[in-house]
């Protein structure tokens, strides 16, 4: 049963059912497995070494086709999508399986299978040479590990009120201003985090599918931390 097909995402290169991604595969990604994960509290995960998406079973209960939700497993494809790329460029340099499965820390089956199909030159590789230096950063790490200890329960769900509450004008102003505080209290804790280049383009690609706005997320975080309130207000206003 195709639990999450969402139509806004059709022009998008992959989408999702429920235990498979077929469309993962027409872009030549191996299929990731779609795993409801009770242990997670909110959002997903996906996991290179296992080859999974892992989501908590609240992902789906409000609203599959939310565009939160849509641009949340988008993201999370799209990690796939980076690191079977990023292997097929090390493997176009010469990096077994083994190497690529230790330096990615990613399934020997699925490293074994860029092996087989390495990629030399073109645009993709530019990107992937990008995505590498984050891969190998130990500040980028140190920076993923911080964003996920403080991405606690319902936090998601609690920005995105923020953000309605900000954006809606009928709302007492107070409310809004001090909704505006605690969205740009949490963009400054995480913009290392929005920084990092597979980071912001899973952003990118996940804010692309669920039909939202586009625009690069570490610039519009900077520039959120930057702007007072009344600024927003009025650039907003018209
Ligand atoms: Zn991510």
């Amino acid at each position: 049963m195709a639990l999450f097909s969402p139509t806004r995402a059709k022009a998008f290169p992959y989408s999702l059912s429920f235990g498979s991604s077929p469309e993962l595969a027409t872009v030549g990604v191996p299929p990731i497995q779609l795993r409801l994960d009770e242990k997670l509290t909110g959002g997903a995960v996906f996991a290179a070494n296992t080859w999974m998406l892992q989501t908590a079973p609240s992902t789906f209960v409000a609203d599959a086709l939310a565009p939160g939700v849509v641009s949340l497993l988008y993201h999370e494809a799209r990690h796939a999508e980076q690191w079977f790329r990023m292997a097929r460029v090390l493997a176009g340099r010469g990096a077994t399986a083994a190497e690529l499965s230790k330096r990615l820390r990613m399934d020997p089956t699925v490293a074994a299978l860029a092996v087989e199909r390495p990629l030399r030159e073109g645009p993709e590789v530019r990107e992937a040479d990008v995505w590498l230096r984050s891969v190998d950063s130990k500040q980028a790490h140190k920076a993923e590990a911080r964003a996920a200890a403080s991405l606690g329960p319902g936090q998601a769900a609690r920005l995105a009120q923020s953000l309605a509450i900000v954006q809606d004008r009928s709302r007492d102003e107070s409310e809004r201003r001090r909704a505006f505080k605690d969205l740009q209290a949490y963009l400054r804790e995480q913009f290392d985090y929005l920084s990092i280049s597979f980071e912001r383009d899973a952003y990118n690609v996940g804010a692309l599918a669920a039909g939202q706005q586009g625009g690069d997320i570490a610039s519009a975080a900077s520039e959120l931390t930057r702007m007072s309130f009344d600024e927003l207000d009025e650039r907003t206003g018209h």
